[in-house]
C-alpha cells in the first residue's frame, strides 16, 4: 500500500495520515515533520530549512529529495508508506519516480484532499501541534479534551511559526504555482483520486479508505 497524500497547506494531510498509518500499518513519511524535527535538533539541515519555512517557501529540491530518498530506502517502506507533503514540485515528482523504480516500488494511488482556499486560512491559523509527539489539533474543529494539552502524550500544544497569517498567504501562493501542476502529472499516470476535504475528519477518512479498498 504505497500512497501519496496531496493537498494544499491545511487540507488535512497530516490528520488523515495519522489515521491511515494505523489503518494500514505502514510508516508515515512527512517532509514537513522531518524538517521540523531537524529545526528542533538545531542540525545544519534544520538551520537551512528554517529560513525557507519561515518565509513560506519550499526548501530547495536537492535537499528535500536527498532526505526523502534516505527515508524510502528503509526496509519498513517495502510493504507500504503514506508519503505526506512530498512531492511538491515536478522535479521532486520525477526524482520520486526514479527512486521508486530503483527500489522496485509501485505507487498505488495519489490521493488529493481538495479544500478551497477560503477555508484553508481558518484551518491553518487554528491549527495547534503537540511539542512532543507532533499530533495535530484545531482550536475549533478538533479540540483536545484538556485545553492546550495533547490527548496522546500530555505534552504542551503550540502554534507553528509558519502558521501565522502572513506566511500562510505566501504558502498558498507557492502551492498554486509549484505544487498544483502535479495534479495533471498524476492524472496522466492514472493514479489520481480526489477526495472532498470540506467534509468532517471522519467522513474524509472513510472516503479515502473506501477509495483505497476499491469500493
Ligand atoms: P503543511 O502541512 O501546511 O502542508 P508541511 O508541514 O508539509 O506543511 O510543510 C511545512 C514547510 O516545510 C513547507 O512550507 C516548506 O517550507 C517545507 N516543506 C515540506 N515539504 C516540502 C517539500 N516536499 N519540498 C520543499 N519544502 C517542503
Ligand atoms: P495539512 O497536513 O494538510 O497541512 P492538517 O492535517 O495539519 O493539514 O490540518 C490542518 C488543520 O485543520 C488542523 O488544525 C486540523 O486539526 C484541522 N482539520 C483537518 N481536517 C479537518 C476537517 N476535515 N475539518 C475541519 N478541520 C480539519
Ligand atoms: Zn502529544
Amino acid at each position: 500500500m504505497h500512497i501519496l497524500l496531496m493537498g494544499p497547506p491545511g487540507a488535512g494531510k497530516g490528520t488523515q495520515a495519522e489515521r491511515l498509518v494505523e489503518e494500514f500499518q505502514v510508516p508515515h513519511i512527512s517532509t514537513g515533520d522531518m524538517f521540523r524535527a531537524a529545526v528542533k535538533e538545531g542540525s545544519p539541515l534544520g538551520k537551512q530549512a528554517k529560513e525557507y519555512m519561515d518565509a513560506g517557501q519550499l526548501v530547495p529540491d536537492a535537499v528535500t529529495i536527498g532526505i526523502v530518498k534516505e527515508g524510502l530506502a528503509k526496509p519498513e517502506c517495502k510493504k507500504g508508506f503514506i508519503l505526506d507533503g512530498f512531492p511538491r514540485t515536478l522535479e521532486q515528482a520525477s526524482a520520486l519516480d526514479e527512486a521508486l523504480n530503483e527500489l522496485g516500488i509501485t505507487l498505488k494511488r495519489v490521493i488529493n484532499i481538495n479544500v478551497p482556499a477560503n477555508e484553508l486560512l481558518a484551518r491553518i491559523t487554528g491549527r495547534r501541534i503537540c511539542r512532543k509527539c507532533g499530533s495535530t489539533y484545531h482550536v475549533m474543529f478538533k479540540l483536545p479534551s484538556s485545553e492546550g494539552v495533547c490527548d496522546k502524550c500530555g505534552a504542551e500544544l503550540y502554534q507553528r511559526d509558519d502558521d501565522k497569517e502572513a506566511t500562510v498567504k505566501k504558502r498558498l501562493d507557492v502551492y498554486a504555482a509549484q505544487t498544483e501542476p502535479l495534479i495533471s502529472y498524476y492524472k496522466t499516470k492514472g493514479l489520481y483520486a480526489q477526495i472532498d476535504g470540506l467534509q468532517n475528519i471522519d467522513k474524509v477518512f472513510a472516503d479515502i479508505v473506501a477509495n483505497l479498498r476499491g469500493e
